[in-house]
This record gives structure tokens, sequence and C-alpha cells, in this order.
């Protein structure tokens, strides 16, 4: 923890109990006034996403309110929204954050950003829109859908940024590339947020717009998007340390894991006012990438997210996460990037069937076959069953979960 972290936390929890109706309960019976120390701040219990759920509408706010100047919300899966309350400070600062990323990805004022994601109760394309608003450059408020606009209004204007999610960036370039309109388009980056991706998608997105991608990083509950980004090095995503304090955990015991090791991400927003976060566990997957990066920052960085908690999957005995699935196939000579994989409980043992399409000739399919194989047991220790099937054979799924069909509880 660095000295100005643990300073705007002791600040943020000075009076917390005061502010916030729902860190007095929380903290019930801790003087969190007298925390001074990082060993004593990890004590603390986490703030999960069903506390969030429990404080639904307005439960979460910490300030009188006509101190609040707007709401977003994420929905789950389980029904309850989570309405996160927002001060003209928050909002601010979440521009400010934002408006670093676009710098540490060399955009700049002179840049044309046509914005994609969604507007509304969700943080992503506002967060997009205010961050390159604060820093200058003109916005292309889109927002999702109707690609013959999009393309119309890329071509038009010449936008030189697209911001978008890692499937919308895949389909309009597709549409480019169907439609002819590479020569007719000016982008050169792409800031991409919200989910997570393969390094074969993203390099089929960069090379089919010719562009340089940046991944966001953020979740509603603390902001938004925006809260960090990949610099040009593209080693890991740079998180706004001054703002966000970030932990890793192990998900079972709930204990810190040292830099390096992969864990749950934990985040505490400890210059929020609206609606502050202590110790938020995000579900998030990932690690925190020890030493400074060759770009020079040294802002905490974090590895891609591998996977969810929730979506961990575990064959004889090998726990797993789609993204491991997905990082061992995109290594195989000769498949490609799209795969399914099944699950199934045959004679009396567990089976893990990894389909994947191939580009190469079926006479070539038995090697790649065993050099997957091969992979498997030496990075995850587990023997799977490949199976290669020509090009666009698979059913196609956004999600990465989507591609694990576990049979064995059917
Ligand atoms: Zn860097």
């Amino acid at each position: 923890m660095k000295p100005e972290q643990l300073a705007g936390i002791t600040k943020q929890l000075s009076d917390i109990k005061q502010r916030s109706p729902f860190y007095a309960k929380k903290f019930e019976g801790i003087d969190v006034a007298a925390i001074r120390t990082e060993e004593e701040f990890r004590s603390l219990p986490f703030t999960t996403k069903a506390d969030l759920r429990d404080a639904y509408p307005l439960g979460l706010a910490a300030v009188p309110d006509e101190r609040i100047v707007r709401i977003h919300s994420s929905s789950g899966t389980t029904g309850t929204p989570v309405i996160i309350p927002y001060t003209a400070a928050d909002v601010h600062d979440w521009a400010v954050m934002f408006a670093r990323c676009y710098e540490y990805a060399g955009i700049t004022p002179k840049d044309r950003l046509q914005i994609t994601p969604g507007y509304g109760l969700w943080t992503a394309g506002i967060g997009f829109q205010l961050g390159a608003e604060l820093m200058g450059a003109m916005t292309i408020p889109m927002g999702p859908g109707n690609t013959d606009k999009q393309l119309r209004m890329m071509v038009d204007l010449q936008s030189t940024v697209i911001c978008a999610t890692s499937s919308y960036a895949l389909l309009l370039a597709e549409q480019i590339q169907q439609r002819g309109l590479k020569d007719r388009i000016a982008l050169r980056k792409g800031v991409i947020g919200s989910e997570r991706w393969g390094s074969k998608m993203r390099d089929r997105i960069a090379d089919e717009l010719g562009v340089e991608l940046y991944d966001i990083y953020g979740l509603t509950e603390i902001y938004g998007p925006g809260i960090g980004i990949s610099c040009r090095y593209n080693e890991g995503m740079h998180c706004w340390d001054d703002y966000v304090y970030i932990e890793v955990v192990d998900p079972a015991t709930g204990e810190n894991v040292p830099d390096g090791e992969q864990g749950e991400i934990v985040l505490t927003a400890f210059r929020k006012e609206g609606a502050p976060l202590i110790r938020f566990r995000t579900h998030d997957l990932s690690r925190i990438i020890p030493g400074r990066c060759r770009c020079g920052s040294d802002m905490t960085r974090i590895d891609t997210i591998v996977g969810r908690t929730d979506d961990m999957f575990k064959v004889k005995g090998v726990n797993m996460f789609p993204a491991q699935v997905e990082e061992v196939i995109a290594q195989v000579d000769g498949a490609s990037s799209e795969y399914q994989v099944v699950i199934e409980h045959a004679e009396g043992k567990d089976e893990m069937t990894v389909s994947f399409e191939s580009p190469a000739a079926p006479q070539e399919f038995e090697a790649i076959e065993n050099r997957m194989r091969a992979l498997f047991k030496s990075r995850i220790g587990l023997t799977v069953i490949p199976q290669a099937v020509p090009m666009g054979v698979l059913p196609r799924s956004e999600k990465k979960s989507k591609r694990i069909h576990d049979r064995r509880f059917e």
C-alpha cells in the first residue's frame, strides 16, 4: 500500500460511520476511525454485491440527497439491481480517470471518438463521453447498434478512435471488410471495454481494423469503466491507484495473496463521496503484476481478467476458468479462436472434450490434436479429448462461459 493510499483510506474511514448508515451497520463494533496500518485495514470485513443489493434503492448513499447529482445501476442475474449514487465530485473524478485512460492510449484532443457502448443507467457510454470531453476530443455519441449509421458516421466524420465492446468491435470490423470500406476509414485506435476476450480475437480486430487496441477496466460499483487501461506495452492494465486501492485475495479463504499470484480482485474507492466502497469483492479473477511497467508508470497493474469466481469449474479435481482454456487453445498452432468444450460423465469418470475449428487441411488434424492434448496436460494438468473440425462448424457465442457445456449434472 502506498503512503498516499493509506492516508486516503484513513481519511475515508475517519467519519464513514457518521456519513454512511450502510457502513455504520457493517462496521458495528469496529473502531474504523482508529485504523492506521495496512494490516488493520486488511482485517476489515468485505463488502459484497449481496450487501449492495440489500441496500436497494438508495441505502448506499453517504451524503444528503441534495448532494447526489446522478445515479447509475448495475443489474445482476438475480433480479434486484444495485444503485450507486454519485456526487458532482464523483462524476468529475471519474471523468478525470477516463481522460487519463485516453492519454495512456495516446489519444489527444485532435482525435474523434466514436462511442458505441450504451448510454443510460449503465456506466458505459457516458463514462467514455465525459472523459473525452474533459480531455477536449470530439465525441460522436452513437450508442450501440444501427451498423449502417455507425459506418456512415465513421466514414463521413473520419472517426479516429472506436470505443466498443470486443464483440461489437469484431462485428464492425467484419462489416468494414465485407463492404470494402477499409480505405475510406481513418481509425487508428480502439478502446475496448467491459468484456473479457482472448488474444486471438484481439489480434483479429486489430488486424481487420488496422488499429492499436487498448483494454479498459472498471465496474459500475466503483465509478464504472475507466478506472484502468492497458498502455502501449500491453502488459496488464494500469489502475488509477490514487483513487482506488487494489487487493487480490484467495476467493475461498479471503486471505490476501502475494503480488503476482492469482485471486479475486478486491477494490476500495477511498475518495468516493456518494457511495464509498470499502474492500468490495469484484468476483474478477486476475493478479497484480509486480514491478514497474516499461512505460515508466508506477500505477498498479493488473493482468487480463481470466474469469469470474462464479465461472470456475472443476474436472477430475482440477480447477479451471474459461479464460485458461482459451489461453491454451490460443497457443496451439493450427487452432483458430472458435472452440467449444463439453464435459461429460461417462463410464465412471469425467471427460472433457475440446472441439476447435482449424483452417488446416483435414489430414493435419491429428497432429494439431496431439499438440492440443500435450499443451492441456502441461499447462492445466488435465488430459482432454481434442477434436479438430473445419472452420465455420461450431456455433457462435459472444460469451466465453457459454462455450463451456457441463453435461455432468444434466
Ligand atoms: Zn505501462
